[in-house]
């Protein structure tokens, strides 16, 4: 099993908050289209022959795509690797982006899921964020990909947005799971070096919400969507049941992928390569048909503290059962302190951190590093 991911860097806009790799020159996309499908070609060796069961094309923006475009980048795949075994292809949206022939095309062209970017239904936050749409465009954008036949949709939503009082991110949630949605990703703001809002917290424009506002506000979500019937998989990720994301599932247990398009990574189980993010450096190296992605091969340190980060993040955790003996007795041995804090737990092989504990998983996590 693989995945191939699809990086659209093209932004109407640029939200205030972005971290991400993405450009506003959407004139460069019928030549991005065809570099991603040279790309594509040029490493069909990169799977090893591995049966491609998961499609994502991610952001940036994919639906400032036309659905030809989309459907132009599914051929490829689907000539390059095959999709007879494909069991989910999502591509990111932007609600306002959506309209019923929008998402119908989509349909048309194999496309199984959509995952929308809502961030809030407040429309005093969205404007502040930079978002592009209203809270009632998100809310009718589900609407349109439901009636459209796509019943597998995802939003993101954010928590721990300046001036998100607990009413309003109760709002959010309450209008989240009042809609049709399978899946729920959710994040705490973070100020992205470089971006617009980080420099507004430099010059104090922005008072971020302090760490124990955004604990509490996280517990709160935990708490709407289990009582929705939401399983909490993975520490940003909720579904109801059968609808976690087999894509980004695929990552966190270490299944190989192909990343193509400007700043797209990629993984095969020994070693990292990604593209740079830059859009001309991109298009001309594969228009010139030299490599585009720079290597660094995974040390097996790497690959022990990769693991620990990855699955433990998700519910089910670490299975020491898949570590080497020696591995797995070392990392109980770290693990002790821990368990008797109850900020992991240990049973049936596995080590795991309890839903209380996971708004600070990153700092448990990093104990059981190797150095
Ligand atoms: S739409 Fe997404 S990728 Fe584009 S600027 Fe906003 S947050 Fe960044």
């Amino acid at each position: 099993m693989a995945g191939v991911y699809v990086h659209i860097p093209f932004c109407a806009r640029r939200c205030i908050y972005c971290g991400f790799y993405s450009t506003v020159r959407e004139s460069e996309a019928a030549r991005y289209v065809s570099a991603i499908c040279l790309e594509l070609e040029h490493r069909r060796e990169y799977l090893r022959g591995a049966t491609v069961s998961t499609v994502y094309f991610g952001g940036g923006t994919p639906s400032r795509l036309t659905p030809d475009q989309i459907g132009q980048v599914i051929d490829c795949i689907r000539v390059v690797f095959g999709l007879d075994d494909l069991i989910e292809l999502t591509v990111e949206c932007n609600p306002d982006d959506i309209t019923p022939g929008y998402v119908t095309a989509l349909r048309d062209y194999g496309v199984n899921r959509i995952s929308m970017g809502v961030q809030t239904f407040n429309d005093d936050l969205l404007r502040f964020l930079g978002r592009r749409h209203t809270a009632a465009q998100a809310v009718e954008a589900v609407n349109i990909c439901l009636k459209a036949g796509i019943e597998n949709i995802s939003i993101d939503l954010m928590y721990g947005l300046p001036g998100q009082t607990p009413d309003i991110q109760q709002n959010d949630l309450s209008v989240a799971t009042d809609l049709p949605v399978r899946h729920i990703s959710s994040y705490c703001l973070s100020y992205e070096e470089n971006s617009p809002l980080d420099r507004m917290r430099s010059q104090k424009r922005v008072i971020p919400v302090d760490d124990d506002t955004c604990a509490a506000m996280y517990d709160r979500m935990c708490t709407h969507l289990r009582s929705a019937g939401f399983d909490h998989y993975e520490i940003s990720n909720f579904c109801l049941p059968g609808f976690h994301s087999r894509h980004n599932s695929s990552y966190w247990d270490g299944t190989p992928y192909l990343g193509v398009g400007a700043g797209a990574h990629s993984y095969n189980g020994m070693s990292r390569q990604w593209n740079p993010d830059d859009l001309d450096a991109y298009m001309a190296a594969i228009e010139h048909g030299s490599p585009v992605y720079e290597t660094e091969r995974l040390t097996p340190k790497d690959l022990y503290n990769e693991k620990l980060m990855l699955s433990l993040r998700t519910a089910q955790g670490l299975n020491l059962q898949t570590l080497p003996a020696q591995d797995s007795l070392s990392v109980l041995q770290s693990a002790e302190n821990l368990i008797s804090k109850a900020l992991l737990l240990y049973d049936n092989h596995h080590l795991r951190i309890p839903e209380s504990q996971m708004f600070i998983s990153d700092s448990i996590i990093s104990t059981l590093f190797k150095d």
